[in-house]
């Protein structure tokens, strides 16, 4: 096959545009895919409603008698809207959605049908899910696994099937999903955290984690994107010449949008805004055909939601559009990568953002008080949260062009430096009164109240403070943003439980005042957590340097950068936070592993295949053509020949040398597969990939590569870099 021209691509620029059907005014639109407090209130009892509002705010539990009104109420709306079948919708360990449609519609006799979903259905499902990666717990435990209803995110229509959030979990209560986790570090964060919110204001009676993402991904014309069988099978190219231009000249930056690609972003809000994805910017990323997208931040839980439907969403309308949009953390070498910036902070029923100063010193201390506990949780648990961001995709990213550094540091701007400075100095125990008088008013009471402009400066950190939250950098496009989540959540619960038993301690036992207590914990959380900040420039050689004399990890690859998950330290966390117990840490970790080892294996296996099948036998019918030309010359020209083929005999012999290159290392990467695919225990096999197979796709690729450069073009069977790149 030789590849697909630009010729046959005006096949695809041809068909007519796909239309954007305007359904009204977005404010109209939004949500309207929703089973929201609105559309309940038309379909309820006041009974049901009050008790899944109270559900949906983290007190109680669905009354099971109510069930199956709330079933009934969901499937009249759904039914009235078009939908035949109903799913519970989740998240399993392969780091996507999940679903498996049933219809309303059920026979009662021979020639009578009614539409049924009661509570039963609602509430639980089996669904037949053995094959879902469950790291041994469904083997050691019991075979069952259940999708159980979660009423703290809504329920919604996709097509014409209403979809119920649910967790995954075994029959024995294991988390098997992403879910699971979240909604327990969810829970922890609440609880701790409002108790220490309660210092500062006694009507504090909830503490929610919020989540703003940012995701980036490409757009690659659907016909070239499906000629790359790396593109179809890894999702990433894994050979390609650079092209000529690339983002040398930053010219794509917020750069106007390409129309077809406009078309293709006006649908995919239209869709998202009917689902009550509150999406709000997109525009150019650094990179031809790259592009970002960012909602309205929302509550955690429905932001991770929202962000793996959304994903999905891309996926449907993009095909539509003839596309295909690439999520991969690195599809093209020598050029940017995507990832998924988690903006992050807490904010309290009463409305109050924990991670905003305000008007009065109060607030500040307020802000300082979580601020300084977040730079403390991420330095006592930075090798967590890296872990937290592992996959063998984004190994590619991290550390590369533009991309955070596998080194987790914290950025707060100078003004917040020289905050932290001043208050490393409150003296010891009782302060005096003009301590006090001094504290308020020149270091608390001198916080602005916008920090925006001081602190958005630095790209390169990985966890930088950015005004009135923090951006986790480091997530990977592809990834599931519970995991990191989980993370941060039960890391900061845990801070936050410290540091509240640290405070009372001094009120109580020392006799304390309050804010004495408070600035005498935070002064020594300031000092023990100096070595996670870092000012400078993140991508720098020297920080790397410097980094690993202040005892920071630098895990690299992620067979390395997951062993934090299953630490001693990590396990205990967890546990105390009741947020994964010992059995479910080790099986996620182990399916982790699994998955490194797997996706390495097929990426070698496809890069094997495409060197073998296209790219030699195309070098070789070229390097006959230039034989052929060759061997004419000498017929002609006998006196003249050496003179006249010098070019085609290096070319001849170049190409000669590429293919033998080519060939042994293939052969080489084939027996440590082998050798890799003996090991049994799951460490040690990813290590082996990591370490024995993955580095042979780099010199496969540089030879492969070559190639590309030498061989005619006409006969090139792969669709080149500066096709993928600029085609729009
Ligand atoms: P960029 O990083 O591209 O410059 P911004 O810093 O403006 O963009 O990022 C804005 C993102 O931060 C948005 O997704 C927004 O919803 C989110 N965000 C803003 N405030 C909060 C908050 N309190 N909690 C979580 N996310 C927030
Ligand atoms: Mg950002």
């Amino acid at each position: 096959m030789s590849r697909i021209r630009f010729d046959a691509l005006s096949e695809t620029f041809s068909r007519k545009p796909v239309e954007v059907v305007s359904r009204g005014m977005r404010s109209e639109v939004f949500g309207s895919n929703v089973f929201s407090e609105i559309v309940m209130r038309q379909y309820m009892s006041k009974e049901a409603l009050k008790n899944v509002l109270e559900v949906t705010q983290g007190r109680g539990t669905i009354d099971r008698k109510l069930a199956d009104e709330i079933a009934a109420a969901m499937k009249n709306w759904a039914i009235s809207k078009g939908a035949t079948h109903y799913t519970h919708w989740f998240q399993p360990l392969t780091g996507s959605t999940a679903e498996k449609h049933d219809a309303f519609f059920e026979p009662v006799s021979n020639s009578q049908a009614v539409e049924k979903f009661g509570g039963d259905q609602l509430v639980q499902q089996e669904p037949d899910a053995s094959s879902f990666p469950h790291g041994g717990i469904r083997n050691t435990f019991e075979a069952r696994g259940y999708t159980a209803w979660d009423p703290t995110s809504p329920a919604f229509i996709y097509g014409t099937t209403l979809c119920i959030p649910t967790v995954f979990v075994s029959y024995t209560g294991e988390a098997l999903d992403n879910k699971a986790p979240l909604l327990r570090a969810l829970q922890a964060v609440d609880t701790h955290a409002t108790a220490v919110a309660k210092y500062f204001d006694k009507n504090v009676s909830k503490v929610y984690a919020t989540l703003g993402w940012e995701q980036e991904y490409f757009l690659v014309d659907k016909a070239l994107a499906y000629s790359r069988p790396d593109i179809v099978q890894a999702g990433r190219t894994l050979l390609g010449h650079a092209a000529a231009k690339g983002q040398q000249l930053d010219d794509h930056y917020f750069g106007s949008i390409p129309g077809r690609v406009l078309n293709y972003m006006r649908d995919l809000e239209q869709e998202c805004m009917a689902l009550g994805i509150p999406v709000k910017t997109r525009h150019n990323e650094v990179a031809p055909n790259q592009f970002e997208l960012a909602p309205i931040f929302e509550e955690a839980n429905l932001a991770v939601d929202h962000n793996s439907l959304l994903m999905d969403v891309m996926d449907k309308v993009a095909d539509r559009h003839n596309f295909k949009v690439l999520f991969h953390e690195k599809p093209f070498a020598g050029i940017n990568g995507s990832g998924k910036h988690n903006n992050w902070s807490l904010s309290t029923d009463t409305g109050s953002n924990l991670l905003s100063p305000g008007k009065t010193p109060m607030k500040n201390l307020q802000f300082l008080t979580f601020f300084i506990n977040t730079i403390k949780a991420v330095n006592d648990n930075e090798e967590l949260l890296r872990a937290s961001i592992a996959s063998a995709t984004n190994d590619h990213r991290l550390g590369a062009n533009e991309a955070p550094p596998a080194i987790i540091s914290v950025f707060i701007g100078s003004q917040l430096t020289k905050v932290l400075d001043e208050l490393e100095d409150v003296s010891k125990g009782k302060l005096s009164p003009k301590e006090k008088t001094e504290l308020k008013l020149n270091v608390v009471g001198k916080i602005p109240e916008i920090l925006l402009d001081n602190t958005d400066r630095n790209r390169t950190s990985p966890f930088a403070f950015t005004g009135n939250k923090f951006e986790l950098r480091a997530v990977g496009s592809k990834s599931n943003c519970a995991k990191p989540m989980t993370v941060l959540n039960t890391v900061m619960a845990k801070q936050l439980k410290e540091f509240k038993q640290e405070v009372d301690a001094l009120i109580k036992g020392k006799g304390l005042k309050k804010d004495e207590a408070i600035f005498n914990v935070l002064r020594e959380y300031i000092k023990s957590s100096k070595r996670i900040r870092f000012e400078g420039d993140g991508y720098s050689e020297e920080w790397e340097k410097e980094a690993e004399k202040r005892g920071l990890s630098n895990n690299k690859t992620t067979p390395v950068a997951l062993k934090a998950g299953v630490s001693k330290k990590a396990i205990d966390l967890y546990e105390e936070m009741k947020v994964m117990s010992e059995t479910e840490v080790k099986a996620r970790h182990e399916i982790e592993l699994e998955e490194y080892a797997m996706k390495v294996q097929i990426e070698g296996r496809v890069l094997g295949d495409i060197a073998r099948n296209h790219v030699i036998p195309t070098a070789i019918k070229y390097q006959n053509t230039l034989i052929d030309n060759v061997e004419g010359l000498k017929e002609i020209f006998s006196d003249r020949f050496k003179e006249l083929a010098g070019e085609q005999l290096d070319l001849i012999e170049a190409i000669s040398t590429h293919i033998a290159e080519i060939n042994s290392r293939i052969n080489k990467m084939i027996n440590e597969r082998r050798e890799a695919n003996k090991i049994e225990e799951a460490q040690e096999r990813a290590d082996a990939y990591c370490t024995k197979v993955l580095p042979y796709f780099d010199e496969i690729r540089y030879h492969c590569d070559k190639l590309e450069l030498l061989v005619d073009d006409d006969i090139w069977p792969l669709t080149k870099y500066r096709e993928l790149l600029f085609t729009r």
